[in-house]
């Protein structure tokens, strides 16, 4: 992200690749602009919020027209530097780092695995989508000359925070965590926690306990 996009409420920053992506949708489909009622409808978040949040990206709609799509997507390429690659390093290929590797977030085009790293010698050596695997004994070494500066991590938690210490000198500035691990990082390092099993869990819970209204239906 840009110095500019610093006087965007984390909240609101958080929602911009979800606009981002709706966007890009409409522009693929030829339309030149479009209402917050659409929008609201299309990414589930209300049309009060996407209001305030588009008024911190300039982009004010106007009544019965809308708001013009070519704008937000320039505005949004921009903001989250669509146009710069950030390379991203995987670490851990068991299950859930290949499916990753196979992946390879091919749909954002400004992200890419450059490289995973495992401690198992028969994975070593091998590509998985053309992405080489190496050893971890290689990991500072890689990530620093290949200025890498975002590690995903899918190794077994036990694992997760001695890696973490590892990156701490090279210059990895954020971690997206697959593990269950809660990792102690310094302030320079942004953690992005995904607990799957956490994620399902509470989906059953809030089914079980909050079920929708489905009166309508
Ligand atoms: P698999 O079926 O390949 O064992 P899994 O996802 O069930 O996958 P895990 O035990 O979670 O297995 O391990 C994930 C991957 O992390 C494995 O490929 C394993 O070799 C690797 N791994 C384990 N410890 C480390 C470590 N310290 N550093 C890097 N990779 C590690």
């Amino acid at each position: 992200m840009n110095g500019e996009t610093l006087k965007i409420p984390q909240a609101t920053a958080k929602r911009l690749p979800l606009y981002y992506r709706f966007l890009k949708n409409l522009h693929a489909s030829g339309k030149q602009r479009v209402s917050s009622a659409e929008l609201s409808e299309a990414v589930k978040v209300d049309s009060a919020t996407i209001r305030r949040d588009f008024s911190y990206f300039g982009a004010l709609g106007k009544k019965g027209y809308g708001y013009n799509v070519n704008y937000l997507l320039s505005f949004f390429r921009k903001t989250l530097d669509q146009d710069e690659v950030t390379k991203v390093a995987l670490i851990g290929v068991g299950n859930l780092g290949t499916a990753f590797l196979n992946y390879n977030f091919l749909k954002n085009n400004n992200t890419k695995i450059e490289m995973a790293f495992d401690v198992d010698k028969n994975k070593i050596g091998k590509k998985i989508s053309n992405v080489p695997i190496y050893a971890l004994s290689e990991l500072e070494e890689r990530l620093s000359k290949e200025e890498v500066a975002v590690i995903i991590l899918t190794v077994p938690a036990s694992a997760a925070q001695a890696i973490t210490d590892r990156i701490k000198h090279t210059g990895v500035k954020g971690i997206l965590n697959f593990t269950p691990a809660r990792l102690n990082v310094p302030e320079s390092i942004r953690v992005h926690h995904i607990d799957l099993a956490v994620e399902l869990q509470s989906l059953v819970y809030f089914l079980k306990h909050y079920p929708l209204d489905d009166t309508e239906n």
